[in-house]
C-alpha cells in the first residue's frame, strides 16, 4: 500500500523503517527537504497550498499523522477521498487539553483538577478553586513541557498569564506524583487491542531522557487500571492505530496527564524489546492487517534519548546489548537526535550498560 504521513520527523522515519519489510511505500507531507523522513519516501513540501495536500492524498491509499498538533482541517479535507487513521476524532480530542480532560471526566478516568482560563480574572478565580501550587498550560500546541508555567505564589499570576501570550489556557492542580508512567496500546480495524507493558519515564527540562520497560514494582491492580483506562478510551473514540497515555502514579493511584494518538517516544524500546514494535503495529492497524503480539523479547529494556549532541557514538556501539538509532538531524540544544535501546535478561547487566552511557543522561 501507499502510506502517507502528515509530518516527516523521526516518528515518520521509524514508521517507514517498519513499513518497508511489509512491502509498503511511503509518502510524507514535510515542512522541508531536510526533515528526518524526507529521504525515506516520496516527499511533498507543505507550502500551505491545497494542491500539494491533494497531490499527497491522491497518491496515498491511507494517511496517518505523527503529531497531535496536526491541523484538523487538513485531515478533514484529506478524509473526503482517502482513509485517515487514527480518525479525525482522535486528533480533535487529543490536541486540546480541555477536550482531553472533558473526555476523561466523562469516562470517570482520574486526572488533575482543572479549570479553563481565558483571562487574568479567570486565572485568579481558578487559583481560588484549585489552589497552589498549580500549572498553567496552553490549551493547544504544547509538547516537551513547552507552553507551561508552574505557579507557586499568587505574586506570579500576572507573569504566568503573560507567558500564555493571550492564548486560551488551562489551570491544572499540581500532582505530587511518585513517578511518571506511560502505556501504549494499539487497536486494529476489527476492534482487537494489544497492550505493551507499563513503562517508567524520567524527564529533564520537560524532555524525556530515560524509559525503563517494563516499569518495576507495578502491582497487578495498577497495571489493570491503566489497561482499563486505555480500553475505555480506545473504545470511546473508536481509535485505529497506536494510542499512548501518559500517567502520574500518585499516593491515590493513577491519573492520566495526556493522551497521544500516535507512536510515542516512550515506546521506542519496542523496536528491539518487543515481538512487534509500536511502529509495525501502527502500520498493521492503519493498513487494516492483523496486529502483532506485544510480548517482550528480553526481561528488561531501557531507552535513552540522544539530546542536543551526538556524543561518543563509538562508545554506544561498543556497549553491551545497546542499539543505536540516529535520526539524521543536526545538533541543536534540546533537540532529539536519536535514541539508544539496551535490552537484557539481567537487571544488573542492564544497569551496567546504562552506567556506561551515563554521559547521555542529565
Ligand atoms: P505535559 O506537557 O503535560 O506532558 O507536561 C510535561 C511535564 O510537566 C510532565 O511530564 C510532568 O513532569 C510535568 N507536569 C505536567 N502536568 C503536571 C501536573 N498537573 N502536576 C505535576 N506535574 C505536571
Amino acid at each position: 500500500m501507499k502510506i502517507g504521513v502528515l509530518g516527516a520527523g523521526q516518528l515518520g522515519r521509524m514508521l517507514a523503517l517498519a513499513a518497508y519489510p511489509l512491502g509498503h511505500q511511503m509518502r510524507f507531507l514535510a515542512l522541508s527537504e531536510e526533515d528526518p523522513s524526507s529521504l525515506l519516501g516520496k516527499t511533498y513540501i507543505h507550502n500551505n497550498s491545497s494542491e500539494i495536500v491533494s497531490n499527497f492524498a491522491d497518491n496515498s491509499d491511507v494517511v496517518s499523522y505523527e503529531s497531535e498538533n496536526t491541523d484538523v482541517t487538513i485531515v478533514r479535507e484529506i478524509n473526503k477521498n482517502t482513509k485517515v487513521y487514527p480518525s479525525e476524532k482522535s486528533l480533535y480530542i487529543s490536541q486540546h487539553r480541555g477536550r482531553e480532560k472533558a473526555l476523561l471526566n466523562k469516562l470517570q478516568i482520574p486526572c488533575a483538577p482543572f479549570q479553563l482560563v481565558s483571562s487574568l480574572v479567570d486565572l485568579k478565580d481558578a487559583i481560588k478553586n484549585i489552589g497552589l501550587p498549580s500549572i498553567l498550560k496552553t490549551l493547544t500546541d504544547g509538547y516537551d513541557g513547552k507552553g507551561q508555567f508552574l505557579i507557586e505564589s499568587e505574586l506570579q499570576l500576572k507573569e504566568a498569564w503573560g507567558k500564555m501570550s493571550g492564548a486560551d489556557a488551562i489551570l491544572e492542580g499540581f500532582i505530587k506524583f511518585k513517578r511518571e508512567l506511560s502505556l501504549i496500546a494499539v487497536r486494529g480495524i476489527d476492534g482487537c487491542v494489544e497492550y505493551y507493558p507499563l513503562v517508567e519515564n524520567s524527564h529533564h527540562k520537560g524532555i524525556l531522557r530515560l524509559t525503563m520497560a517494563p516499569a518495576q514494582n507495578i502491582s497487578e491492580s495498577l497495571e489493570a487500571s491503566a489497561k482499563e483506562y486505555m480500553r475505555l478510551l480506545l473504545h470511546e473514540i473508536e481509535h485505529i492505530g497506536v494510542l499512548t497515555i501518559e500517567l502520574f502514579e500518585s499516593e491515590n493511584g493513577l491519573l492520566i496527564n495526556e493522551i497521544a494518538p500516535r507512536v510515542h517516544n516512550s515506546g521506542h524500546w519496542t523496536i528491539e524489546g518487543s515481538q512487534t514494535s509500536q511502529f509495525e503495529n501502527h502500520i498493521r492497524a492503519i493498513t487494516e492487517l492483523p496486529l502483532g503480539k506485544t510480548n517482550i523479547t528480553k526481561k528488561f529494556s531501557a531507552m535513552i534519548n540522544v539530546i542536543g549532541v551526538h556524543g561518543d557514538v563509538s562508545k554506544v556501539l561498543e556497549t553491551k546489548n545497546a542499539h543505536l538509532h540516529l535520526y539524521d538531524k543536526e545538533e541543536r540544544i534540546d533537540r532529539k537526535l536519536g535514541h539508544i535501546t539496551i535490552t537484557s535478561n539481567s537487571f544488573e547487566e542492564l544497569n551496567q550498560s546504562i552506567d556506561h552511557l551515563k554521559e547521555y543522561l542529565p
